[in-house]
């Protein structure tokens, strides 16, 4: 098509918009689509002179409408102040570069911006960006200045576009705790706060004991009816946030010392509230982020049991408002979420929780888009508009008619998307050119049991053990592990469950066996612990060993293994327990073994261990950290800690290599398995088992059906040869945008 037709096409296209909000949309896409960029943004100066981001293809659709830049700041500030293009290979290294929170800008390089001047005033900036370090050549930028001096005569301003005026337009930033986006009122819940009481001295011990049963009995009876007003429709994976309530309630270890701290005098809220702190500071000094969630459980169903002491039978919401509604609270528990009609709650919002926290847990298994540890939500009233984006993990409150236009198309689309995934649970895991891939669940709670099921996992690729261990109160015994071991197998039977034996240690304490030491990362843990704890070992194989009897889909995974002695100790120790059995008179099978490759010690020595191994699991979440140096669990490096880095990909492919040549049966089972960009590379690679959490499995499962193998494999050899992370992922998800997979890429 000729300059001057693509020119008029735009022009005439932006004239006939509908409306402001339709025509600015309309400008950006069909110069994103008439030009090589990756990215199109308009801004339009307001009454104040600041240029506010208007229309995007590109940036995060939650900037719109609420980036703005004050008169003269960054690169369109100095469009506008000079009148004159901008166009730079790379922005950021420009002195008047200016970074917009929100817009998620970073992923671009270059820049390319010219003034919308009309009647001699700047009236806004068109920028284009690519993730490519170029300057536009000579024709573009041409092209760019006469579209611009075109559209500055029709693109509408001023009044027209005081919706844009995003004053009330607020983002708040918390951590994804469910997927999708909600557009609601909010709806407040009201705590009924256990840490506000102060204490008394009890003058009847006995009957306040009696009472404090009779509480115990009713809150029970309570989460019973909640539980049964939202289970019975949504299976097994909701049922069981509630058994662990329940779990709590009938521990004996809790109950008992709320009893004790009564019979030492304190009335019954302070014994209460004495008992679940130091729970909850329990959980919460453990470092294991899964764990650490959990104390917010305990906090719930203290706040629950207080409620219902003070005949408030848990928390209550205002009068909410009508409509689709948001709940809002400090923390939202599972019976706030039992107690609104489950067709009017769209979605969750609350200040505290993390990712794993049981909010984020049952919002997941409703499919209830969620953000959780949104610091500053202080001042939120009832029925104040807002938009949860759980898959940036942002609240949107008072969202502009463009945002919530923006925002209801995003909506609309995922939820043709999930109407997709769910017709694929039972459809084969299969490349469009006919490459099978494994897909298995993770798992570590027996909670996340049926999810995995549901989601069509051919099994469990990696049981964590050690959860278990770190839910209980001291070492579990043999017969408490069989009990859970055989729940596992017998619930998979017909699959394969890849058991991890403990991995303590580093991020991963027991509360009960502190481990102090200066680096835990590279301290004791995994295989090492277990050597040097060996009637611990002892105890959990005879449990696994025993569990499989009659099923026989045991696996056994060996984590963090760095040295022969360590593989050829454990085989030793399996074959004793194997031994001890039999004598005992239990007709055990010794099981396939292998070992998690996540030291990179492991990886040249596949070679001379290959006797001893039957299989093999990448584990890319140490991997990653071992190779670059980066514990992601530090919030001041995190931010660089990226699987997608060269040298994790090239050690990698060196594995795959390994693997192949030793005929080793290959995995992958760490957090790359459940990011779109990266299994393509895995694909690529040669990886044809992936392992990842149950909720992720049918977007991969999609991923996979959608990118022949043929395409996969030319990328990884692309990426193999380049040298920067993020190019690598820019390059990958460009392809997955081209299949048409944009939603896979958040
Ligand atoms: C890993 O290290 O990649 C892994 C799967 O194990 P964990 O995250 O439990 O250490
Ligand atoms: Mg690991």
């Amino acid at each position: 098509m000729s300059v001057i037709l693509k020119l008029t096409r735009i022009v005439q296209a932006a004239a006939e918009a509908e409306s402001p909000v339709a025509q600015v949309r309309v400008i950006v896409d069909s110069i994103r689509s008439a030009m090589d960029i990756d990215a199109c943004n308009l801004y339009l100066a307001n009454a104040s002179d600041e240029m506010v981001l208007v229309a995007s293809h590109g940036l995060g659709e939650a900037a719109i409408g609420t980036a703005r830049l004050p008169p003269g700041t960054g690169l369109v500030g100095l469009v506008a102040s000079t009148r004159r293009p901008v166009n730079v290979a790379d922005a950021a290294s420009h002195p008047a570069f200016h970074y917009l929170p929100g817009t998620r800008e970073e992923r671009f390089r270059s820049f390319c911006g010219v003034p919308l001047v009309r009647a001699g005033h700047v009236i806004g900036v068109l920028v284009t960006q690519s993730r490519k370090r170029r300057e536009l050549s000579e024709e573009e930028e041409a092209f760019l200045v006469t579209l611009g001096t075109q559209l500055a005569l029709v693109v509408a301003t001023g009044d027209d576009w005081q919706e844009l005026d995003a004053s009330a337009t607020r983002t708040l930033t918390g951590i994804r705790g469910a997927p999708g986006i909600a557009l609601g009122a909010a709806c407040l819940c009201e705590d009924a706060d256990l840490y506000a009481v102060t204490d008394m001295r009890c003058s009847d011990i006995e009957g306040t004991v009696s009472e404090w049963r009779e509480l115990v009995s009713t809150v029970q009876e309570d989460v019973r009816l909640e539980q049964r007003s939202l289970g019975t429709e949504l299976g097994r994976e909701v049922s069981a946030v509630f058994d662990a309530y329940q779990m709590l309630l009938s521990d004996p270890a809790l109950t008992g010392a709320v009893e004790h701290a009564i019979r030492e005098g304190h009335h019954l809220p302070a014994a209460l509230r004495q008992v679940i702190q130091h729970f909850a500071e329990l959980f919460l000094a453990m470092e294991d982020p899964y764990l650490r969630a959990r104390h917010e459980d305990i906090h719930h169903l203290g706040n629950k049991l207080y409620g219902a002491w003070r005949g408030m039978r848990g928390s209550t919401a205002e009068k909410p408002p009508p409509g689709p509604k948001v709940l809002v609270g400090s923390q939202v528990s599972v019976s706030d979420i039992a107690q609104m009609p489950q067709d009017e709650l769209v979605g969750i919002v609350c200040f505290q929780g993390s990712s794993l926290s049981h909010t984020a847990v049952l919002a997941n298994a409703l499919g209830i888009p969620a953000v959780v540890g949104v610091r500053e939500l202080k001042g939120v009233y009832n029925g104040e508009p807002l938009i949860v984006d759980g898959f940036a993990g942002e609240v949107i409150l008072q969202p502009n008619a463009s945002v919530r236009h923006e925002y209801r198309r995003l909506a609309a689309e995922e939820k043709q998307l999930r109407g997709q995934l769910q017709g694929l649970r039972d459809k084969p895991a299969l490349t469009p050119d006919g490459v099978a891939v494994s897909l298995y669940a993770n798992s570590g709670l027996l909670a996340d049991i049926s999810p995995g099921l549901a989601s069509g996992a051919e099994g469990l690729g990696l049981y964590r053990t050690e959860i278990p261990f770190m839910v209980s109160e001291t070492f579990p015994s043999e017969e408490e592990q069989y009990h859970i071991y055989r729940q596992v197998l017998e619930a998979y039977r017909g699959k394969l469950v890849y058991m991890r034996v403990l991995d303590i240690g580093g991020d991963k304490p027991l509360p009960y066996f502190p481990i102090r030491e200066e680096n835990p990362a590279l301290g004791w843990r995994g295989i090492r612990f277990c050597l040097d704890n060996i009637s611990l070992l002892m105890t959990q194989l005879r449990a696994m060993l025993r569990a499989a009897v009659g099923i026989g889909n045991l696996r056994v995974l060996v984590p963090m293994v760095a040295n022969t002695a360590e593989l050829s100790s454990f085989h030793a120790i399996l074959a004793d327990a194997c031994s001890q059995l039999i004598d005992e008179g239990v007709d055990v099978v010794k099981p396939p073994v292998g070992i998690m490759v996540e030291v990179p010690a492991a990886i040249s020595q596949l070679p001379l261990w290959r006797s001893q191994l039957d299989f093999i699991s990448i584990g890319s979440n140490d991997l990653s950290q071992y190779l670059l140096a980066l514990d992601r669990n530090n919030p001041r490096v995190s931010a660089a800690y990226d699987h997608i880095h060269p040298a994790v990909l090239r050690e990698i492919a060196r594995i795959v290599d390994s693997a192949e040549e030793l005929e080793l049966p290959l995995s992958l089972c760490g957090e790359m398995s459940s990011d779109p960009a990266a299994v393509v590379l895995l694909l690529g690679m040669g990886i044809r088992s992936l392992s990842m959490s149950a909720a992720q499995l049918p977007r991969i499962k999609w991923l996979v059906r959608s990118i022949r193998a043929e395409a996969a494999r030319s990328l990884a050899r692309q990426a193999l040869a380049m040298g920067d992370g993020d190019a690598i992922r820019a390059m990958v998800n460009g392809k997955l945008h081209e299949l048409g997979l944009s939603s896979l890429v958040h």
